[in-house]
């Protein structure tokens, strides 16, 4: 079925012209018309839009136009609702933007259109990507396609589920504590946070600017490779971009693992630990000493204290950021007597509850009295979890553990407290905190219902090459990534 293609395999087609890039896309809006309605990732989608662009494609391929000058041409891929596309609604799945269409585009659209990508689609998310569910969405709670009584996962839930089932070939996410790599192991596909300062944020609205990173949500290793190929890289435009020439990933895509040490972390072994995941991510670690890594012990011993630093930092970023939100620049409007009023009006009936709780915090943490106490205090721990990966990656290539300590959970199951949804994010959370980069691959599945499990593989600050080369050689060896979900 041309829709569940990975992306190599769509281009290898495209670019034999078995097929078009007109095909391409239609494969994918048929299922989204067959089955959204069940999955619910899409808030919208302009079908007359990305024809247009498929046809481009077309076009393009029949001048001749090779894999190697622009190497998505013809792939449909689909948009987290927090990124600018021209022309197109932007929502960040919040009730406050109103009827906000984003007139520009980010520099990864920019990037993936130059590529030749048929970008296409508004994808639900946590409101302002504060969630791991998607049930913080103003609009309604994406569904997991391996089973739709469940959570897709988040905040880019929308992003998984719509990979997952077979939408679009890829999508791309945000990811501040885990919303790119969580969302990607619940749903069984790839998924890449890359090192911060690698991809050029210009169009993504800010959550916590210094741990928001955007990246890929592919079928396997290698499409992940592909689209960070075509988005990373410095822009002016994104003063935390960093000026270094972005590697050639793909030829780190090599299958061999000889001569790498691979970190397993002591602090990782936690209670609430699903066994399911425990055993199939011990097995995924045998796996790795098969192909030839060596396998070494490696602390982190601030680890412990990752999820309350990022709560107090992520919030109090967010509640810099959100600022902007205040009903006179743009919003949805709610009038009062006075510009206070309006202000106040218009945020509490645009913001849900969880982003009003995090506003709230943030703004508790940076108050004078509390700043010490609270933000500054995380600020140094920050600074330890950071150097606690530094001293491990002078002992080791990359750190592996599980993605989630759990499954995909009940659509509800967490929505109630917000401390267990918070500790959906206890592996995924020190990356970000520590700069570094990671990625999320399927390594089993669970029996009874069956539902995915995802590897997480953690690099060096831009050791993405390495991170890549782990995660592949080990997906090339199982086949957990050519599994479909139900609904692809
Ligand atoms: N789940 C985490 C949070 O709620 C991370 C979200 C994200 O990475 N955007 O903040």
């Amino acid at each position: 079925m041309l829709r569940q293609l990975t992306i190599s395999e769509l281009t290898g087609r495209l670019a034999r012209r078995e097929c078009s890039a007109r095909d391409a896309l239609r494969s994918c809006l048929d299922h989204l018309a067959q089955v959204d309605g069940q999955v619910k990732a899409f808030l919208s989608h302009d079908a007359a839009d990305a024809l247009a662009q498929a046809e481009a494609a077309d076009r393009d391929l029949a001048a001749g136009v090779t894999p190697a000058e622009k190497p998505l041409l013809g792939v449909p891929i689909a948009l987290k609702d927090v990124l600018c596309h021209r022309g197109q609604p932007l929502n960040c799945s919040s009730k406050i933007l109103g009827q906000f269409v984003s007139p520009y585009d980010a520099t990864v659209v920019e990037r993936l259109k130059a590529a030749g990508a048929v970008v296409f689609g508004r994808l639900n998310m946590d409101e302002f990507a504060m969630g791991s569910s998607t049930e913080n969405s103003a609009f309604w709670t994406t569904l997991n396609p391996w089973d739709t009584s469940r959570i897709p996962g988040g905040s880019s839930g929308g992003c998984a589920a719509s990979v997952a089932a077979s939408e679009c070939f890829a999508s791309i996410g945000s990811d501040t504590g885990g919303s790119i790599r969580q969302p990607a192991s619940l749903c069984g596909i790839v998924g890449v946070k890359p090192t911060y300062g690698l991809v050029s944020r210009y169009g993504l609205v800010a959550f916590a600017s210094s741990l928001d990173q955007i990246g890929p949500f592919t079928k396997d290793v290698r499409d992940s490779a592909t689209i960070l190929q075509a988005i990373a890289g410095h822009d002016r435009r994104d003063s935390t971009s960093v000026p270094q020439p972005v590697p050639d990933y793909a030829k780190a895509l090599t299958g061999d693992l000889r001569g790498l040490r691979i970190g397993i972390v002591k602090e990782f072994n936690i209670g609430g630990l699903d066994p399911e995941v425990d055993a199939a991510v011990k097995l995924a670690v045998k796996q790795l000493e098969t192909l030839g890594a060596e396998i070494v012990e490696v602390s982190l011993p601030h680890s412990d204290y990752a999820a309350a630093t990022y709560y107090i930092i992520a919030p109090a970023e967010a509640s810099a950021n959100l600022a902007r939100f205040d009903g006179i620049r743009y919003c949805a409007r709610v009038d009062g007597r006075d510009p206070a009023e309006l202000n106040s009006r218009t945020r509490g009936a645009g913001f849900g509850a969880e982003v009003k709780r995090r506003v709230i915090l943030g703004t508790y943490v940076l108050s004078s009295g509390y700043y010490d106490a609270f933000y500054l205090r995380a600020q140094k721990v920050r600074t330890l979890i950071r150097n606690d990966f530094l001293k491990a990656f002078e002992q080791v290539d990359a750190i592996v553990s599980p993605t989630a300590p759990t499954a995909a959970f009940k659509v509800g199951e967490k929505s109630g407290d917000p401390l267990q949804m918070y500790l959906s994010d206890i592996f995924t959370i020190s990356c970000n905190l520590a700069g570094i980069c990671g990625i999320s691959v399927p390594c089993g599945f669970t029996k009874s219902p069956k539902l995915p499990i995802g590897l997480q593989v953690l690099g060096k600050p831009f050791g993405e090459e390495t991170m890549f080369r782990v995660a592949h050689a080990y997906e090339q060896s199982t086949d957990w990534h050519r599994e479909r979900s139900p609904l692809a």
